[in-house]
């Protein structure tokens, strides 16, 4: 199919190289409800809203693409809540919030659109301020089945309660979001602290991080070499006594280097010097997440595990990086959601990449995913669904460890609210 150029660019390029049926761009809420957009013959609908996961857009599928009709942001100054279209982008979010001295949770880029927030949504601040889904107020859309819907945190029926705990990380298997009232923060400085350090820095400022106050949190990146990320919030505008103490203890390593940031908006977590092949228009991807508990002591073992992934990678555009949680996204006063693993304090991911075209390659890099994968299981054996995978053979597996007992129950909601299964399937 002819491609149209008047349309954005999907910046995931498996999906932007998609030879898809049908993208169709001028979404409106009278063409979800009818669903007349819809044949059964070709399997389910793709949706795109940041674009940058590998599912927005494949052969032979339908993609509605949200991001030109539902791309609206309108801030209430008076309660400090912020309604967003299910196309909008975590940058363009924070860009708008930065006016009125206001921030949101987002992750380590700008890029992923409401996908972000539906799928748990880690951020560096989450420790502070937990998940993106734990500052949800509101949300409006259109089910499977056609079906309008509009929820609010505290005004729920009983029917309704489970629909609102689905949305909650697993919205995109049974509805179609186009509106999500979420709460603002503060926007304060941030300091970092980041550079390169070798395996044996990395573990341990790995074992210092597990014992950080809730405004700091760790980010690594082992991809040619470690680089680390530590990310202060200073609340208030203060430097208090327990976080310069833990910046203290950084001071040790001289290749780190501190810097202050007026807000968090100033941020780019992945530095030109990464030389990351992300956005690489000659390369494809996948990505796996994972999640698990602190370290402690088998940190040395996990070091040890990680240099032999790395020592085995196939091409120097694969990685693993790994971002903090925990703190506030253990406690479980949000209200029961789809994001089940609480006592996770790590999200690890696996960044398998390949030239383009390169089957052969492909095949290569997808074998060293796994068993990369299946290496780190003992010490992440959860799964955060952020990348919907069916198109691979470890979907099934992907779903029971990031569901676990709560599988049924999104059966359920997948059953009746998307019967025709027109959503991504389960
Ligand atoms: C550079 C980069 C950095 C990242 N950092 C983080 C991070 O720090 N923390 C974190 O948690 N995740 C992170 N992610 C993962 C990212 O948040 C998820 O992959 C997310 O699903 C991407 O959302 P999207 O809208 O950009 O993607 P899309 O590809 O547009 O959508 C992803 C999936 O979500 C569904 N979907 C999207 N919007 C809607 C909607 N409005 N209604 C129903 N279904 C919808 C679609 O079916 C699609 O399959 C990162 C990803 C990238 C590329």
């Amino acid at each position: 199919m002819k491609k149209n150029n008047n349309l954005i660019k999907i910046p995931n390029i498996n999906s932007s190289d998609a030879k898809f049926e049908k993208l169709i761009y001028d979404v409106e809420d009278s063409l979800l409800k009818k669903h007349s957009y819809f044949k059964k013959d070709f399997g389910h609908l793709c949706i795109c809203s940041g674009g940058t996961t590998s599912s927005c857009a494949k052969n032979g599928f339908t993609t509605l693409d949200l991001r030109k009709n539902y791309n609206k942001i309108n801030l209430d100054r008076e309660s400090n809540l912020v309604t967003i279209g299910g196309g909008v982008i975590m940058g363009n979010l924070i860009n708008h919030l930065e006016k009125h001295k206001r921030s949101f949770p987002i992750g380590l880029s700008k890029l992923p659109g409401a996908g972000y927030i539906l799928t748990g949504g880690v951020s560096p601040l989450s420790r502070g301020y937990g998940l993106a889904i734990d500052n949800i107020e509101s949300v409006k859309g259109f089910l499977g089945n056609g079906t309008f819907i509009s929820l609010k945190k505290n005004q729920l029926s009983q029917e309704e309660q489970l629909i609102w705990e689905g949305i909650k990380g697993a919205a995109v298997f049974f509805s179609i979001i186009t509106e999500i009232g979420l709460k603002t923060i503060p926007s304060n400085p941030i300091k970092i602290i980041e550079g390169f350090v070798n395996p044996t820095e990395l573990s341990e400022i790995i074992k210092l991080s597990e014992e950080f106050p809730e405004n700091i949190s760790l980010q690594w990146i082992y991809a040619k070499k470690v680089y680390v990320y530590v990310f202060a919030e200073l609340r208030d505008n203060f430097e208090d006594k327990r976080t310069k103490e833990c910046i203290l203890l950084l001071e040790r390593y001289s290749s780190l280097e501190k810097n202050l940031y007026k807000n968090f908006n100033e941020i780019n977590f992945f530095p030109k010097e990464l030389k990351l092949f992300e956005m690489n228009s000659n390369y494809h991807s996948e990505v796996i997440s994972l999640l698990g508990e602190d370290l402690n002591t088998d940190l040395q073992i996990f070091i040890r595990c990680l240099n032999e992934i790395m020592e085995n990678k196939p091409n120097n555009s694969c990685y693993i990086a790994s971002q903090q949680l925990g703190c506030k996204t253990k406690k479980l006063n949000y209200g029961s959601s789809f994001f089940i693993h609480r006592k996770s304090t790590w999200k690890p991911w696996i960044y398998a990449s390949w030239k383009k075209n390169d089957l052969q390659e492909k095949e290569v890099v997808m074998d060293w995913m796994y068993k990369s994968w299946s290496k780190l299981k003992r010490f992440y054996p959860n799964i955060h669904l952020a990348q919907l995978h069916n198109h691979l053979s470890s979907h099934r597996e992907e779903l029971t460890l990031a569901f676990g007992k709560r599988i049924d129950e999104l059966k359920t909601l997948k059953n009746i609210c998307d019967p025709q299964s027109i959503l991504p399937p389960l």
